[in-house]
């Protein structure tokens, strides 16, 4: 099959060219983004592979559609960035990732936790300084502190041994119950209580309309004094206004973010030599206790083979005229 690879970083070529000697496609990579803009250069080719951060909404895919893809091959397991009724009715299928690496997100949310507790990243700093002064870096023990998981999907369940095994008390929130979870003997309580109870909070959820903004000034309200926050999931799940009153008003003990609700013009470039404009994002970089990944946490090298892996095989089930497991949104019949 021709793919028209887009939004390409080094790192993928060197994955996805090292698989597709299994596969046999041809790949073209476009550095560019995916949007209504460089659309057209998918003609002449049958497939697109986009990325979490490339525009595929009604124009974009109507443009597709025009210049011939009938494939959209989601290169990560989000796809709230498709508009997915449009790709329906223009019988365009679209397949993704659903499940490349839980290990590497759960781990990464792990790094975040430690590295907010035990402050890393500043003692990084001040060490290359020669200042080997302790003052401020005071952590505490992981073992005994509560730790909520919203959401006990794949990535979830992942976290919760990791937890178990520092000796932390886990508890867990989702819409539905996961028997590995039980299973670990881990009890499932409302969100409230989650909130209420948890001396660090690890959001692991989709972004829904039901978990846009689940945590806002009301629900930063319920919980305890001091509560660290990590989010490797999507930035939408979190207000970030109120994050940062929250923060101000030393309710907030740290957060940890790989993800964050703007990041679409930030994210994934290397913007070092430019003024960056979102004053939000700029505010929360200023605060100590704030740690910042941008949308990392996925980034290993066992995950970007799976991932390489998995969408080449999505698309050569596709080229084969069979139906895929991986499927997000079948073309009308
Ligand atoms: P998953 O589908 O296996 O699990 C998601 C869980 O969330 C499910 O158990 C589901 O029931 C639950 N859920 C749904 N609605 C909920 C609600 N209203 N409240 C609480 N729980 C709810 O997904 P996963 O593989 O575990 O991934 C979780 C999220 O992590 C993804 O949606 C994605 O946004 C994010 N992610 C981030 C990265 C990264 O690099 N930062 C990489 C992969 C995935």
């Amino acid at each position: 099959m021709k793919i028209a690879f887009f939004n390409s970083k080094p790192y993928d070529e060197k994955f996805f060219n090292a698989v597709n000697e299994t596969y046999n496609h041809h790949i073209h990579y476009f550095e560019v983004h995916l949007n209504e803009k460089t659309a057209k250069l998918a003609a002449g080719f049958d497939a697109v592979c986009a990325f979490v951060n490339d525009t595929v909404d009604k124009a974009v895919l109507e443009q597709l559609k025009a210049v011939g893809i009938s494939f959209l091959a989601l290169r990560c397991a989000g796809f709230n960035n498709v508009d997915l009724d449009a790709a329906g009715q223009l019988g365009i299928t679209v397949v993704r990732v659903p499940a490349y690496s839980p290990a590497a997100v759960a781990e990464h949310a792990i790094g975040l936790m430690m590295s907010l507790n035990r402050k890393f990243h500043r003692s990084y700093n001040r060490v290359r300084e020669g200042n080997f002064s302790l003052s401020g870096l005071v952590g505490f023990d992981m073992k005994g502190k509560t730790v909520g998981i919203v959401g006990t999907g794949k990535i979830g369940v992942s976290l919760a041994p990791i937890l178990n095994g520092f000796g932390c008390k886990v508890l867990a929130y989702d819409v539905k119950e996961n028997p590995e979870i039980l299973a670990m003997d881990i009890p499932y309580v409302s969100l409230e209580d989650l909130f209420a109870q948890s001396d660090i909070i690890s959001l692991h959820c989709p972004l829904f309309k039901e978990t846009y903004h689940m945590i806002n000034a009301d629900s930063l309200c319920l919980m305890k004094p001091g509560v660290m926050i990590i989010n490797t999931s999507r930035g939408g799940l979190i207000d970030t206004a109120a994050l940062i009153q929250g923060l101000k008003n030393k309710t907030i003990g740290s957060v940890g973010l790989d993800v964050y609700e703007e990041e679409d013009s930030l994210f994934f470039e290397d913007l070092s030599g430019t003024i960056i404009d979102d004053d939000i994002f700029t505010r929360l970089v200023t605060f100590p206790n704030v740690l910042i990944t941008g949308h990392q946490a996925f980034l290993t090298e066992n995950a970007l083979k799976n991932i390489a892996d998995t969408t080449l095989s999505n698309l050569t089930t596709l080229e084969q005229g069979n139906p895929c497991d991986n499927t997000v949104a079948l073309s009308p019949a």
